[in-house]
């Protein structure tokens, strides 16, 4: 799916002193554009981070990465406008991008990894992500992790997602086309697995693929019959699983499409 890159409209202000403006050929100067809250980015970027921080989101590796990304880089030109929105966007093909706030959410509970406890400087090893969509939540760690492996089962997203990453050439993000119900066995172990698709339980395969130390980050049905946050930890003693909050996710589904 091609994507429309966002144009910011810039602003044209009179740069020409008395002196050079007689001789300056004449070129047609187009009317400015308004600023929208979109458009000066970095700013609407940075008030995005300080609701979040407002919220509750307190690492500060998290923010940082959050401050990072241009989220408006990852969705279609018309919604430019709502990229910092705390609100989940269509990316295509019935999929969604994931509220910020969700999204700062489940990467600060998989920066609470059991091998990260009381190293609040340090990244995450290989990390692995079940659906890529759009591409933004594998930009935004690729800040808090060594790797990020990336996987999506949709061939229509999992093209659009490169066409995202490609101008930030990050060579650490890992893109593969495929079913991540059966995780990505060549990047294990994982320091952490965070899906963003949520299924009835969370497949073994992904324990299994996790490192000691490590900690799954997953939306899974819930007893209520919607969704809840579910933490799974591997540690020497075994699995440690913890049920969180209700969230609202797009289905895991098996398979390649
Ligand atoms: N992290 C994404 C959010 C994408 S929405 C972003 O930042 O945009 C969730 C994605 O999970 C969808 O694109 C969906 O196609 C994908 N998905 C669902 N089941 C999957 C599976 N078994 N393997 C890989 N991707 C899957």
């Amino acid at each position: 799916m091609a994507t429309q890159r966002p144009s910011f409209p810039v602003r044209l202000t009179p740069t020409a002193s008395a002196a050079t403006r007689g001789r300056m050929p004449a070129v047609p100067v187009k009317p400015m554009v308004p600023s929208t809250p979109s458009m000066a980015s970095n700013a609407v970027r940075a008030r995005m981070v300080q609701k979040l921080a407002a919220q509750g989101v307190s690492d500060p590796r998290v923010l940082r990465a959050m401050g990072a990304v241009d989220r408006h880089l990852f969705v279609d030109s018309a919604l430019v406008n709502q990229a910092y929105e705390d609100t989940s966007l269509p990316i295509g093909l019935g999929q969604t991008i994931s509220k910020p706030s969700v999204v700062a959410r489940m990467i600060e509970l998989l920066l609470g990894a059991p091998a990260l406890i009381g190293k609040p400087q340090d990244k995450l090893g290989r990390v692995l992500e079940i659906g890529t969509g759009c591409g933004y939540q594998a930009a935004v760690l690729n800040h808090v992790a060594s790797e990020v492996y990336s996987i999506e089962r949709l061939r229509g997203l999992h093209e659009r997602a490169r066409t995202n990453l490609r101008p930030f050439r990050l060579a650490t993000v890992h893109l593969m086309l495929g079913d991540g119900m059966i995780g990505y066995a060549k990047g294990a172990p994982y320091a952490g697995i965070i899906a963003a698709a949520g299924g009835e339980a969370v497949p073994q395969a992904w324990v299994d693929q996790l490192a000691v130390g490590g900690r799954i980050v997953a939306p899974t049905h819930s007893a209520s019959g919607g969704q809840a946050l579910v933490v799974i930890d591997k540690t020497a003693r075994g699995l440690e699983r913890l049920v969180l909050e209700a969230v609202h996710f797009v289905p895991l589904k098996s398979g390649i499409a």
